[in-house]
């Protein structure tokens, strides 16, 4: 009676413990969507025995690739203005190159009107457009980044306690005028809440942007950067190695906004998508 309930016992056990060991493996990667601000995990051809992972390219930026099982994998953003399709990866293995092709669907996204008190934030000004411009600049090079690594961590944890909107990917309307995507995720909290690392890297970027207010970047290697926007205040500076955990700031009002928040994007092979796909949101 007793080893029947034993093996009983063993029998619901076993395939919940393999169920938990496959899902610890699943985690180290983001969960795959593939539509346009979404990511797709992409087997691709080379030598899994190889130490050395295929070059994968993407739109003409490097993509990280990941090994799992016995295969390799491209963990590729998609940029939200991607049209529904086949979309193509340029592969380099030592036997050659290769296209991989992989196909996104469609996903619409909500519009958004927001009121914005100062209408210099909505209407700059040709002074403000200048110094703009040289911000755009600067963000797309940190944004840019691909510092390879032996190994990717493509794990995030949430970097503030908050509300989190769903609002990646919604068309804005500030002040009656259509501007930009939102390509974040917004997280609501009281001026001065604390800000952490959600992964260990390096501060690429730093300081105070005209729309995004005061703002850093980390480069996590393999193609994820990840940034912060409107700080109340910055606890880090250019070239700091993080910790996951490690303070980096504090949510504030700074930029252009309604009210204190995080904005929190994170870019991968330099597309901005849904930061939700990283900590198991959707
Ligand atoms: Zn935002």
């Amino acid at each position: 009676m007793k080893s029947k309930l034993l093996s009983r016992i063993l029998r619901l056990a076993l395939p919940l413990l393999l169920f938990a060991s496959l899902t610890a493996g699943a985690a180290e990667l983001p969960k795959e969507s593939r539509v346009p601000g979404g990511i797709a995990l992409v087997p691709v051809p080379g030598d899994p025995s190889n130490s050395l992972a295929p070059t994968v390219i993407f739109n003409t930026h490097r993509v990280a690739v990941v090994r799992r099982d016995d295969q390799w994998i491209a963990v590729v953003g998609i940029p939200l203005a991607e049209k529904p399709g086949e979309l193509k990866l340029k592969v380099s293995t030592p036997s050659g190159t290769t296209e991989v092709p992989f196909r996104i669907t469609d996903k619409s996204y909500r519009t958004q009107h927001l009121t914005i008190k100062n209408q210099r934030q909505v209407d700059p000004n040709p002074d403000d457009l200048k110094r703009i411009s040289t911000e755009t600049q600067r963000s797309d090079a940190a944004l840019s980044k691909f510092t390879a690594t032996d190994a990717p961590t493509l794990q995030l944890i949430s970097p503030v306690e908050g509300v989190r909107s769903d609002s990646y990917g919604s068309r804005r309307v500030f002040n009656g005028q259509p501007r930009n995507p939102h390509s974040g995720m917004d997280i609501a909290a009281p001026k001065g809440t604390p800000i952490r690392a959600p992964a260990a890297g390096v501060v690429v970027e730093a300081g105070d942007f005209f729309f995004n207010g005061n703002t850093l970047y980390i480069d996590h290697g393999d193609g994820l950067v990840t940034m912060y926007c409107h700080l109340d205040s910055i606890k880090v500076k250019l070239g700091d190695r993080l910790e996951r955990g490690d303070l980096i700031g504090t949510v504030g009002a700074t930029g252009r906004v309604t009210g204190p928040h995080l904005h929190w994007g994170v870019a991968l092979n330099r597309a901005m998508i849904d930061p939700a796909l990283f900590i198991g949101m959707k």
